[in-house]
């Protein structure tokens, strides 16, 4: 079934929430500089996860919040900026919209890290006005077995493990043929640069070079749906015995 709500018309919408389904996932992401992937990375790699987490936790699927707060890479061509306030205020007013629709269980999908302290201050004080249970998932924590048992890799900014998942959405999408290991720079908190001298980076000493190779790529993205999956499916379940 459609289970996307710009595709469906408010007399379908209606005969579902809440009765039938009373769960939905937000998207959200921003607009920045990636690398070698999409300046929509964070956009793109949430929009996947819903798309194919939806069925499996018999969700509706809001539209996207592709605008985000970037800092640290705002400078770099295409990249976009929404102050914090701004963003917080439309995400309240969103999120308090869906739940005026009757949506009990509001979900976001995060793809961007430049962001989840407003996001949890916002879905904090949803959750406490308006009586509904509030979840924000940042995708790419949590998974270091799974990342390198997959990819044998370290965590970045628009490194292996992002540009794993865009590899498995779409590999046209990675330019291979524009990188090159110079590429990465090491964050560190000696220091702060406007904008960061990097776009590809990393957070620790290992090894978060990008692994190209579409199979790791694909059981990188695969294992990673299936783990939020699974701490959605178990959050709801929790949520319904308390
Ligand atoms: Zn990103």
């Amino acid at each position: 079934m459609e289970r996307r709500i710009l595709y469906l018309n408010h007399l379908e919408l209606e005969a579902l929430v809440p009765q039938k389904i009373s769960t939905v996932l937000v998207p959200v992401g921003t607009v920045e500089a990636h690398g070698i992937i999409p300046l929509g990375t964070d956009v793109i790699i949430p929009e996947a996860i819903v798309d194919r987490i939806a069925e499996r936790i018999e969700a509706l699927v809001a539209p996207t919040v592709a605008y985000g707060i970037t800092r640290g890479l705002f400078g770099y061509p295409g990249t976009l900026h929404i102050r914090a306030g701004t963003f917080k205020a439309y995400m309240r007013d969103v999120l308090e919209s869906l739940a005026r629709i009757g949506f009990k269980h509001l979900i976001v999908i995060n793809g961007h890290g430049g962001q989840t302290d407003e996001l949890k201050s916002v879905l904090f004080e949803v959750s406490r006005d308006r009586n509904v249970k509030t979840l924000l998932i940042d995708w790419w924590y949590d998974m270091d077995e799974l990342r390198k048992r997959t990819l044998a890799r370290e965590s970045g900014h628009a490194a292996a493990d992002e540009t794993a998942a865009v590899m498995a959405i779409d590999p046209d999408l990675v330019k291979k043929d524009l990188y090159d290991d110079e590429m990465m720079v090491r964050y560190s908190k000696q220091f702060a640069a406007y904008p960061f001298p990097g776009t590809i980076i990393t957070y620790s000493e290992g090894d978060a070079s990008l692994n190209l190779d579409k199979n790791a790529c694909e059981a990188f993205f695969n294992a990673v749906i299936d783990q939020v999956t699974h701490l959605i499916t178990r959050t709801l379940t929790l949520w319904g015995r308390s």
